[in-house]
This record gives structure tokens, C-alpha cells and sequence, in this order.
């Protein structure tokens, strides 16, 4: 197992109005093969933007990747020309959404949506190019895909949509699938299937996933590591294990002290004081610094690298600077 992408010091700016929007400040992770990743934070913390940056989807105006390196497979993503993009798209990176309607086409049939990917990618006619189509929907276990195949996405329900997306995103066997939201628009129990779904069929291919959540069970249930993002840049990552043992960033622990835990019912549940901060004008230093309790002199002025307090677990924070006390 090696190193399948490796994004370092990436920044996204929006250019609006005047004024620039920091969506992506210096983020840095990267991903093994066959590992499944968690980004998880607060809604508008970057987490999607990470997403479309890595497929070079931010759209232009007023979106723009200003610094860092994407290296996917040894080849920095940044550097390639679009035609170049356009063929790892779909192929060896796929990405799914919250809400399959919004990249499934509305009047094409699902058999035909499934097959134009499928030919465009793999290069195969139109009858081999059907049975795969076919194969896929089987494979993601969708009863009667005889039928499904020739029905179109509003006929479907949204598991099911989110199971045609699915099939439709691994039918070219990617490298990497970044699975946004994928559960968000679902009901808890079509929930609890799809993940399913995703966790067999990432055992079967040992396709690597990208899991972006704002969903701590998601990321307790499918991840091995996690990054936990707030405002544009990672604070915290670190095996789940670890991670859900012992959070180390105050916000981190502020994210964990909310969970209910049916275990404690009679403990009220954390409130992180204060409010997410406008990312065209973030606070200097740590960006948590006007909601951290810990904050003292050098929080406000220097944004804190990050510290590692383990092998894989890193924090941004100053208390956990060498030689400053952790408690
Ligand atoms: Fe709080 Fe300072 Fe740590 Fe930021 S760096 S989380 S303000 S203690």
C-alpha cells in the first residue's frame, strides 16, 4: 500500500465583490491506497471546496485554486492540462453527492446515462457497454435492474438514485471516490444501506474514498483516519480510534461534547460559544481564538502549525507546542 494522493498547502479564494474569500487557507492531507479519509466539520468550514478543488471544479470566475499541490498517482493535479483532467475525472477519480438529482440527467433513462460513462471511459460498444451497466446496477444490489435500467431517475427513489449514482461513479473502477454528503438527503434507514454499500464495494474494488461529513457517526462507522476542518484549514487529524478516545483541539472537543450519548442523558450537551467566522475577514492567528476558551498570548497573532502529538495525529494548537502543557 502506498500513497495514493497527497495535497499539500492547498488554498481556494472566491473573488466577489471586492472582496476574497479565504474558503481554503493552507489545507494539507493526503490519502492511502485503499483507506477510507474523513473530512468532517461545520457547514461552509471547506470541506466541499477540498472536494471540487481536487477535481479542479471550482468554477472560474469567481473560484481559484491560488497555491499548493494536488499529487494524485505521482502527478500534480495542477499541472495538468484540461483534456488531461477531463479523462482522470470520472475514471480514476469519481464523486458522488448529496442529492443524486443533481448529476443525474432528468430526461435520459439510467441505462443510457450509465452507458454513456461507461463508453466514453472505458472505450466499449454499446452491447458490452449495456451488460456493464447492468452488472453495476446488479452489483450495487438493485432488485430488477432489467427494469430499472430503461426507467429515468424520477421513477426512482432516492436510495435508489443514490445506489444508480454509485454504480454509475464505480463502474469505471476509480481510484478514489469522494463521497460528499452521500447520505445527508436520506432516511435513516436507507442511510444505514448505502453506507453498507459503499463499505462492501470499497472492500471488493480496495477503491480508496474521500468521506466528507458533518456527521460524527458516518465518520465513527466508515473511516480509518479523520480530518476534522474549521474555517478553510485542518485542525485535527488522527486515526478515528484516537481521535474519538481522546479529542485534542478545543474545537475538536467542542464538536465531540455535542454528541447526545444515550450513556450520559443527564448531561447537557457542549455549546461552542460565538459564531463560524466570515472567511473574507477571519480573525487573525488561530481562527478559533474569538470561541476557544484556552486562548492566550500568541493564539491571536500566528496561525499554529501543525503540532504532532503522536505518529498521524496532528493538532493546530499552541497548547500543544513542545513544551507547553497539554492539560
Ligand atoms: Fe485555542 Fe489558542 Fe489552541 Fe487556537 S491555538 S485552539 S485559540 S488554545
Amino acid at each position: 500500500m502506498g500513497t495514493l494522493l497527497n495535497i499539500n498547502n492547498l488554498k481556494t479564494h472566491f473573488f466577489s465583490s471586492g472582496r476574497t474569500i479565504r474558503a481554503l487557507d493552507g489545507v494539507s492531507f493526503h490519502i492511502e491506497e485503499g483507506e477510507v479519509f474523513g473530512l468532517v466539520g461545520e457547514t461552509g468550514c471547506g470541506k466541499s471546496v477540498t472536494a471540487l478543488s481536487i477535481l479542479r471544479l471550482i468554477p472560474f470566475p469567481p473560484g481559484k485554486i491560488i497555491n499548493g499541490e494536488i499529487l494524485f498517482r505521482g502527478r500534480n493535479l495542477l499541472s495538468l492540462q484540461e483534456d488531461e483532467m477531463r479523462s482522470i475525472r470520472g475514471q480514476e477519480i469519481s464523486m458522488i453527492f448529496q442529492e443524486p438529482m443533481t448529476s443525474l440527467n432528468p430526461v435520459f433513462r439510467i441505462g443510457d446515462q450509465m452507458m454513456e460513462v461507461i463508453m466514453l471511459h472505458q472505450k466499449l460498444n454499446r452491447s458490452r457497454a449495456f451488460e456493464k451497466a447492468l452488472e453495476m446496477l446488479q452489483r450495487v444490489h438493485i432488485p430488477d435492474a432489467d427494469r430499472v435500467v430503461k426507467q429515468y431517475p424520477h421513477q426512482l427513489s432516492g436510495g435508489m438514485r443514490q445506489r444508480v449514482m454509485i454504480a454509475m461513479e464505480l463502474s469505471c473502477h476509480p481510484f478514489l471516490l469522494i463521497a460528499d454528503e452521500p447520505t445527508t438527503a436520506l432516511d435513516v434507514t436507507i442511510q444505514a444501506q448505502i453506507l453498507r454499500l459503499i463499505k462492501e464495494i470499497k472492500k471488493e474494488l480496495q477503491t480508496s474514498i474521500l468521506l466528507i461529513t458533518h456527521d460524527l457517526g458516518v465518520i465513527a462507522e466508515m473511516c480509518d483516519r479523520v480530518a476534522v476542518m474549521y474555517a478553510g484549514s485542518i485542525v485535527e487529524e488522527a486515526k478515528v480510534e484516537e481521535i474519538f478516545e481522546e479529542p485534542k483541539h478545543p474545537y475538536t472537543q467542542g464538536l465531540w461534547g455535542a454528541i447526545p450519548r444515550v450513556d450520559q442523558e443527564k448531561e447537557a450537551l457542549v455549546v461552542i460559544p460565538g459564531m463560524v467566522p466570515d472567511l473574507s475577514q477571519p480573525p487573525t492567528g488561530c481562527k478559533f481564538h474569538p470561541r476557544c476558551p484556552y486562548r492566550f498570548d500568541p493564539c491571536d497573532q500566528k496561525k499554529p502549525p501543525l503540532f504532532p502529538l503522536s505518529p498521524g495525529h496532528l493538532v493546530s494548537c499552541y497548547l500543544y507546542e513542545e513544551g507547553k502543557s497539554h492539560e
